[in-house]
């Protein structure tokens, strides 16, 4: 796969960020090292990210707008806080049922209460 300079620009966008940023908030910063880009080549390129398993699309349900994380190759789930809304990075150790499958992706999507959230909740 060619290796453009978009594609650096966005990797190390994603290695920096681990708030699971959007697309346009991708674009956002991409733009400051590339003023040429436009929005739909940061689509396109994350697309292709995505397609070669470089980076994870995340869905979360009621969202509009995918948010984008590189793989990094750890079986990592994402927590989303119902209150404010951030999104967290837990680790996650696969079922020993796994041992033998070559497992390539993961997908994990728990709701919640972040621990901050957990105890505004408790004094409200
Ligand atoms: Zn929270
Ligand atoms: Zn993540």
């Amino acid at each position: 796969m060619k290796i453009t300079r978009q594609r650096e620009v966005i990797f190390e966008i994603l290695k920096k960020n681990r708030n699971h940023p959007t697309a346009l908030e991708i674009f956002d910063q991409a733009k400051k090292v590339l003023p040429d880009i436009s929005l739909s080549t940061v689509y396109r390129t994350l697309k292709d990210m995505v397609v070669h398993g470089e980076v994870l699309e995340i869905k979360f349900e009621g969202e509009s707008k995918a948010r984008y994380d590189l793989n990094r190759g750890d079986d990592h789930a994402h927590f989303k806080c119902r209150m404010c809304g951030k999104v967290y990075d837990v680790s996650l150790m696969l079922p020993l049922d796994l041992v033998g499958f070559k497992v390539e992706r993961v997908d994990v999507y728990i709701y919640g209460l972040c621990p901050d959230c957990a105890q505004k909740e408790v004094m409200a």
